[in-house]
């Protein structure tokens, strides 16, 4: 395929990489996979061999590389037909340190990234909870800090290298009462005491391990919060493009390897006195397939190149993680079809792969979130900006530029001409600045907005400088909640119809 993203340097990369996973991983996968655990000793050989941290800061011991190494990096690692195998590095290196890279202190950095990328720690992200998945920002696990410690409570589930791997990157609320804003990234250290882990027997990614784990009085060192308390659910926002992206090469190059297995299996298998890619329906097949990992590699490749030159484009990097996702599967259903009865048995290579990629389109952002997020972008024209965190020392208030107290009056006289020309919301909004507010009865004919201090249906905690910039449009209201400007409590329904106020 014409390709205009790759050097020299990179094919070289590539090679090197190839090698070494022909002779040191993919003969021992089957082991692995058997055993229930990629043994520790690969990473620590991958890591002597300088495949790892390929774009992290030489100051920690990586190579400073361009992102194109580690879209090579991940291809090749699609290429192992072990999604276990994959996804223990793709998590320590691109899921769960990064936070520490872009957001850590000095010392969170000097602690554990020149292990990672020596091969001789492993991390985790722990995100999910038994009772939030999609909805993460309804995390329970709390941090409640007493003296230099925080004291952390509660339990995290479905944790990719929780039981084996060294620390966790792990998403707190230190204020639960402040919604989004009340998220915070802590560092734990997987052996500390009070945390314990049980693994979870899982359909496929066999050798890697996934536990539920319980935090149970866990002592954290209070140095070990990444950035600012309260800043958790921005930096995990920024962190899910990146998070999203690494599955597309590695997915993409799963799917050709598919069909490279597949073609090799349809030239030898006869039937009917000939071999069956002589058969129309399954060559039909085959060029289907190839038709569509190809445009999808091509539109894979312009989102990473997005993200190399920094563009932040949600609506792409969802839309990319969707159709390969989506693809591994189909991929992986209509060639294990061609192998016949062989494709289901173990001794075929086929099985592990309908095995392995069937999480892409439930981790990460299942694909209904996916279509969730690029429906929003497409159809409300929801724009989801990058969220800044707060400057160090700086208050939300401050850093917003708003020293100058806005004038109520003129806001009220903007919002109102803007809620007379939407629907009526059908409940009443109050938006609460602290001292002053702004109420919307939206269950008469029109909304009717007030200063008055009167009850309502759903109430929304903004500063006077964010609510400014929603009324101006520079700010999206549902980029506002996901980066914790705004905290809503009540009828969330209300909430929802936020958007068409200051459309
Ligand atoms: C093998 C494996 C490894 C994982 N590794 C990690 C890890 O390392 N760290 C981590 O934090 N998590 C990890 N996860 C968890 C994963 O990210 C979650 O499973 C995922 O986010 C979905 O959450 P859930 O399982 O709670 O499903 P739910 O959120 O309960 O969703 C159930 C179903 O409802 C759909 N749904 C939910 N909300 C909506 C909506 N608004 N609109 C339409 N449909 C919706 C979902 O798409 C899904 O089909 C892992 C999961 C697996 C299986």
């Amino acid at each position: 395929m014409y390709q205009q993203y790759f050097t020299e340097e990179h094919e070289l990369f590539r090679q090197s990489f190839r090698a070494f996973l022909n002779k040191e991983v993919i003969p021992n996968i089957d082991q692995w996979e058997e055993d229930r655990k990629t043994p520790r000793a690969i990473w620590k050989k991958m890591g002597d061999m300088g495949f790892l941290g390929l774009s992290y800061p030489e100051a920690y011991g990586g190579m400073g590389l361009d992102f194109f190494y580690d879209v090579v990096f991940n291809e090749e690692l699609g290429r192992t037909n072990s999604g276990g195998f994959a996804i223990t590095q793709q998590v320590t290196q691109y899921m769960s340190c990064p936070y520490i890279l872009k957001y850590g202190s000095e010392r969170l950095k000097q602690k554990y990234l020149p292990g990672i990328i020596k091969g001789e720690l492993i991390s985790s992200i722990a995100i999910t909870e038994p009772g939030a998945g999609s909805d993460a920002a309804n995390i329970q696990t709390k941090a409640v800090k007493e003296g230099d410690f925080y004291i952390v409570n509660g339990s995290k589930t479905f944790i990719t290298n929780g039981v084996y791997g060294d620390f966790l990157i792990t998403v707190v609320k230190t204020d639960p009462t402040a919604g989004t804003s009340g998220v915070s990234l802590l560092v734990i250290d997987r052996n500390a005491e009070g945390v314990s882990a049980n693994k979870l027997k899982k359909l496929g990614w066999h050798s890697s391990d996934t536990a539920e784990l319980s935090f149970d009085d866990v002592k954290v060192p209070a140095e070990n919060l990444i950035g600012q308390e309260g800043s958790g659910f921005y930096y995990l926002m920024n962190g899910l493009q990146l998070e999203r992206l690494v599955a597309v090469p590695a997915g993409i190059t799963a799917c050709e390897h598919a069909i490279e297995m597949t073609l090799k299996y349809m030239s030898e298998r006869k039937a009917f006195g000939r071999p069956i890619n002589k058969f129309q329906v399954l060559r039909h097949r085959i060029a289907q397939l190839s038709s569509e990992i190809a445009a999808a590699k091509a539109f894979s490749y312009q989102c990473c190149k997005m993200y190399t030159d920094k563009v932040y484009d949600v609506k792409l990097c969802s839309m990319a993680k969707l159709l390969v996702t989506e693809l591994c599967e189909k991929v992986a259903t209509q060639c294990l079809q061609m192998y016949g009865g062989y494709g289901f048995m173990e001794d075929f290579p086929m099985a592990r792969m309908y095995r392995d990629v069937r999480v892409g389109t439930i981790g990460g952002g299942s694909s209904e979130i996916m279509r969730e997020i690029i429906a929003k972008m497409v159809i409300d024209e929801v724009d989801y900006q990058k969220a800044e965190p707060v400057p160090i020392g700086e208050s939300r208030e401050k850093s917003n530029g708003s020293a100058d107290k806005p004038d109520l009056e003129k806001m009220l006289a903007s919002i109102q001409g803007k809620a007379a020309k939407a629907s009526p919301l059908g409940k009443k909004l109050k938006f609460n600045f602290g001292e002053e507010q702004l109420h919307i009865d939206g269950t008469g004919a029109s909304n009717a907005v007030s200063m008055e201090d009167a009850d309502a249906d759903c109430v929304v905690q903004v500063s006077l400088s964010d609510f400014i910039e929603l009324t101006k449009g520079k700010l999206n209201p549902m980029n506002a909640v996901m980066s914790g400007k705004i905290k809503i409590e009540g009828d969330m329904g209300v909430a929802m119809k936020l958007q068409s106020l200051f459309a």
